[in-house]
């Protein structure tokens, strides 16, 4: 078990706390900025988030306070979870000893809606690789970039518990969408997201924006082309993707 900060910070701290979640059935998917991390993006990892079937999070919540991890010591003034948060405030997270990282947890209906979660964690290696799941992989995916200096993490070794993150093209769907269910409070922060794909793991080659849905093709390509004001794309884009923000109930765990 890690147990220095470096070592909750390093992925073997990652391959951990999802080792735990899986433990105890609780499927999870990486998120934030250690995700961006092992897509090439050059990000300072504030925290590590994961995503949960919204059913598991009370088990998933109990398991982290089992935890050697630090309950976070002021809520309201904390930057995860206070009115500076600059992205939406996680359903629960907890801080590394010793470090200014935090261990978020946030909900499948809130982050990835358009999508299912992950079935239980209790497919055996050879399962996973004899149908290989169409909206994630794993970080020792050999699709995803090596560690290269000053170009984050890169993919995870394949040693310890499996870690699921999303394909490159369900990322960036998911911000394109988060820039718009939450435009108001987040829009800017999750165009940044946007931004950073177009820049980095686009520009590696490992999206293909042919899987993106339609609505979220044309804001891409909008995007890039940079012709029309972003005001005008993002008004198209929440007009394409309709009511959308009616997150949760279409997917279970199971
Ligand atoms: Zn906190």
């Amino acid at each position: 078990m890690p147990s220095t900060a470096s070592e909750m910070t390093s992925q073997d701290g990652v391959k951990f706390i999802s080792g735990l979640l899986a433990g105890v059935g609780v499927p999870s998917i990486l998120w934030g900025e250690y995700l961006l991390n092992v897509y090439g993006v050059p990000s300072i990892v504030g925290g590590i988030d994961f995503v949960i079937p919204d059913d598991k999070m009370p088990l998933a919540v109990a398991t982290l306070k089992g935890s050697n991890l630090r309950p976070c010591p002021d809520l309201d003034a904390c930057v995860v979870s206070g009115d500076s948060s600059p992205f939406p405030v996680p359903a629960f997270h907890m801080h590394i000893q010793g470090s200014e990282v935090d261990v978020s947890l946030r909900a499948h209906s809130e982050t990835l809606w358009f999508i299912p979660p992950p079935n239980n964690p209790s497919s055996s290696k050879t399962e996973r690789a004899a149908k290989p799941n169409p909206y994630y992989l794993e970080a020792s995916s050999p699709e995803l970039p090596p560690w290269r200096h000053g170009r984050g993490h890169g993919a995870f070794s394949s040693d310890g518990s499996p870690v699921l993150v999303p394909r490159a093209h369900i990322l960036l769907e998911a911000y394109i969408r988060l820039a718009s269910a939450f435009r108001e409070d987040y829009g800017h922060y999750f165009l940044n997201m946007v931004t950073y794909m177009a820049e980095y793991p686009f520009k590696d080659g490992l999206i293909n924006t042919d899987l993106l849905p339609k609505p979220c093709r044309t804001f891409w390509d909008g995007h890039r082309q940079g012709k029309l004001p972003v005001r005008q794309l993002m008004n198209n884009l929440q007009r394409d993707l309709g009511d959308d923000i009616d997150r949760g109930s279409e997917f279970s765990s199971e």
